[in-house]
């Protein structure tokens, strides 16, 4: 069947074995595209949320031990039902901080200049976030961040080359922190190559999940990675600000943390109140302070349908999604000078699509205007992401009907060329 047409993405639609859980989402009337971003609400993380608000209601501060889900063991909890997610045993991940919290958290940890090595190995395409926390604490240890925060060059401006990474693993190097999925195109690092890289260098390596989590399945533990954060609110969908991700291979466990806080504590000494810390012997001491109750409870809700869905489904039609959408681009807007600046091959392009085109700001607009809802990342890319556990075939052949119509009657031309101040 010819797959530009209607029939086939209905039909595509009829034979998806995750359809049932679209029904879960509380859907907007718009077509969502920026579940990498900000994934939408579900009915169970909704559901959990009112819980830990109920217990607050009805228990008071017994919720922290009698809770429906007891928020003292919450983190924990959470930690357990994500590592399947990341490839890790339960005791290897924590939920707590947010992303650059975390990053903070890990390379106070890890970043432990000694001798020759002081420096630390990064990417020019890397998040901002990332780039300023790392500064950060290169500075904290005395070092200048621009001698001593190397970031890898990317030769397209779109991708990373792991020869390039691999070549910029010197031995100055100590730390390297790398995003498993870059935010703009989509690519997929190698990671189980480069923590091998790392490793028979002599250099400590942990990435940033952001855009991986959720989206396909990783193997932190069984590539070695020795580090891993992300934040919970993108493919997860564990609603805006919702708490981060933390992963520490259990060869470190015992490390003593790089930013302590009582939270870090093994569970059963922590209120004795000491004033020397007994850290958690796992991932557990990574934690610092409280943690943020009514922005982790949703994730449970999330957490317990992804689980039932499996990582290996969502990515299978996640690819499908993708590779459909690319497949249309290229059918449908030759005319009009898109490129598309993601991976063709499966195995290296993540769960969002980066489609480049100069007007890209004021296409973004007129996409909203028409009730699609992308997002935009200056200079000039739109980011769409349809997502496994609630996008259509159908709303993906839609975004390409209206873009097409967008670029034909010039609709874009009435909008300034400009970001809005959060794109
Ligand atoms: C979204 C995102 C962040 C955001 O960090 P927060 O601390 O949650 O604000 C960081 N890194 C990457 C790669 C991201 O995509």
């Amino acid at each position: 069947m010819d797959s530009a047409s209607l029939k086939y993405a209905k039909q595509m639609d009829s034979k998806d074995v995750l359809h049932k859980y679209r029904e879960e989402f509380y859907l907007l009337p718009q077509i969502y595209m920026d579940g990498n971003s900000l994934g939408l609400l579900s009915k169970r993380a909704e559901k959990t949320l009112l819980d830990s608000l109920q217990d607050w209601k009805e228990l008071g501060i017994e919720g922290w031990t009698k809770g429906r889900q007891p928020w003292y063991y919450f983190s924990e909890k959470l930690g357990s039902l994500l590592a399947p997610l990341v490839g890790a045993s339960a005791e290897e991940v924590m939920v707590t901080g947010s992303t650059t919290v975390n990053l903070h958290q890990l390379a106070a940890t890890f970043y432990q200049p000694s001798g020759k090595k002081t420096k630390i190995l990064a990417d020019e395409l890397t998040f901002p976030s990332d780039l300023y926390a790392l500064q950060s604490q290169l500075s904290l240890k005395g070092f200048n961040p621009e001698t001593h925060l190397v970031c890898v060059k990317s030769r397209d401006g779109r991708f990373l080359n792991e020869e390039d990474i691999i070549e910029a693993m010197t031995d100055d190097i100590a730390l390297i922190v790398l995003p498993t999925i870059l935010y703009r195109s989509g690519q997929i690092l190698d990671m189980k190559r480069l923590t091998e890289e790392a490793h028979r260098r002599g250099i400590l390596i942990g990435f940033d999940g952001c855009h991986s989590v959720g989206a396909i399945p990783h193997s932190f533990s069984d590539w070695d990675v020795d580090f891993a954060y992300w934040c919970n609110y993108k493919h997860l969908n564990g609603g805006p600000g919702s708490v981060g991700g933390l992963f520490v291979n259990k060869k470190h466990f015992g490390k003593k943390a790089g930013l302590a806080g009582w939270f870090g504590s093994r569970k059963d000494k922590q209120f004795d109140m000491e004033h020397t810390l007994t850290q958690a012997p796992d991932a557990g001491a990574y934690q610092i302070g409280t943690p943020h109750v009514l922005s982790i409870a949703p994730i449970l809700g999330s957490l317990e349908m992804f689980n039932e869905a499996g990582i290996e489904a969502i990515r299978q039609k996640s690819l499908q999604l993708t590779q459909y959408l690319m497949e249309l681009i290229d059918i449908e807007l030759s005319d009009y000078h898109f490129y598309i600046g993601s991976p063709r091959e499966d195995a290296q392009r993540g769960g969002h699509i980066s489609l480049e085109h100069k007007e890209a700001a004021r296409i973004c607009k007129s996409l909203k205007e028409f009730g699609i809802v992308p997002d935009f990342r200056a200079p000039n890319i739109i980011r769409l992401a349809p997502v496994a556990l609630y996008s259509t075939f159908e709303e993906v052949w839609k975004v390409v009907q209206i873009l097409k119509d967008i670029m034909k009657e010039k609709h874009y031309e009435k909008f300034p060329n400009e970001r809005e101040v959060v794109a």
